[in-house]
């Protein structure tokens, strides 16, 4: 089979021909449907050797889904031919956070496919347990695969502030790529009453994020500090969401957000936001999640059943991979681009 895979540190990653790996005891092989670039992988193909503790080469490919192809012997609950999505994040399945479904803050060594071990840019991929499966129902692989990162990851960094998002509530989310749109319209499914502000560089952006249900959209700037100040009577955003995580970004964060409220930096941009007495405003918490947990997928997977979420997606076939991380590289994929190995 075919292989979009990360050979060299920063060197671009190569379409190779690997054999078809076989699922062992506990196993499943997944023919994959889709898998999302995304703008991680951009931050680890960059990163110089020695950077990041994985062993190359590896197939990347972090956010898939796909079909149940064959099942290991012992893992069931699942059939060939069901549509499935992946849970990016490996634990152990054994600790307190693995036993309450948040793998992704497992502290042991966490694996996953696409990030160090084989992921779903190919046209089969191997999941080491059943429990990372989750069914689709309705929902097409080619189109579901972003809602296990970009979805989930935006829906976990809504989640955790949802206490402060009652009526009169207002969220700012800034940078509106495919995360963000994701996060405007998890705050509109789980927070009808919260005004949603959408700040981006980019007028299309933000033409975007208003068909995604934004209340207003701000050129990023002193002129969108002053309205959002304007917006929630001189106090700031209960919730700010950096999905850029750069420094101007997360400056802007820091003078908008207010007392008691929540700065979540999701983008990896590597910007440092300076903590003191005086900023942020008065016990406003600043917080780095990553990922989110299975109930939570789960949850996702429901909003998208409803109809209630929806991702922008331009699909790639395999021989096009390196095409789309170069458009996700210039700011031109509108979305999530992602892989369909077997188109
Ligand atoms: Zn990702
Ligand atoms: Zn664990």
């Amino acid at each position: 089979m075919k292989a979009f895979q990360f050979v060299e540190w920063q060197k671009p990653a190569e379409l190779r021909e690997v054999p078809v790996p076989q699922p062992g005891p506990g196993q499943v092989l997944i023919k994959v449907g889709g898998a999302g670039a995304c703008h991680s992988d951009l931050h680890i193909l960059e990163a110089p050797a020695g950077t990041k503790a994985f062993k190359l080469p590896f197939t990347l490919g972090h956010e898939n889904a796909g079909w149940v192809e064959k099942l290991g012997s012992g893992a069931n609950g699942f059939a060939v031919g069901d549509p499935v999505i992946v849970y990016g994040p490996w634990g152990c399945g054994s600790c307190e956070n693995c036993r309450v479904g948040m793998e992704n803050y497992c502290p042991g060594k966490i694996k996953a496919g696409g990030l160090g071990q084989n992921g779903g840019m190919a046209n089969y991929m191997v999941v080491p347990s059943t429990r990372f499966l989750l069914p689709l129902g309705k929902l097409d692989p080619r189109e579901a695969a972003p809602l296990t990162d970009a979805a989930l990851t935006s829906y976990h960094a809504v989640k955790r502030s949802i206490h402060l998002l009652g009526p009169g509530s207002t969220a700012v989310v800034i940078g509106t790529g495919g995360l963000g749109q994701m996060a405007i319209q998890v705050l509109k499914a789980l927070s009808s009453a919260a005004t949603v502000v959408a700040v981006d560089t980019s007028v299309a952006k933000l033409e975007t994020a208003k068909k995604m249900g934004a209340d207003e959209v701000l050129i990023s700037g002193d002129g969108a500090v002053k309205r959002i100040k304007e917006i929630t009577n001189g106090q700031g955003a209960n919730l700010v969401l950096d999905m850029v995580g750069v420094k101007p970004t997360l400056e802007m964060a820091a003078q908008i957000s207010r007392v008691l409220g929540h700065v979540t930096i999701v983008g990896l941009g590597s910007g440092a936001l300076p903590v003191n007495f005086h900023s942020p405003a008065k016990e406003c918490s600043v917080a780095a999640p990553y990922w989110g947990s299975i109930p939570e997928l789960m949850e996702v997977v429901s909003l998208a059943q409803a109809g209630k979420i929806k991702m922008l997606v331009e699909h790639f076939p395999l021989e096009r991979a390196d095409e789309a991380y170069h458009l996700l590289h210039d700011g031109k994929i509108q979305g999530r681009a992602v892989i369909t190995p077997n188109d």
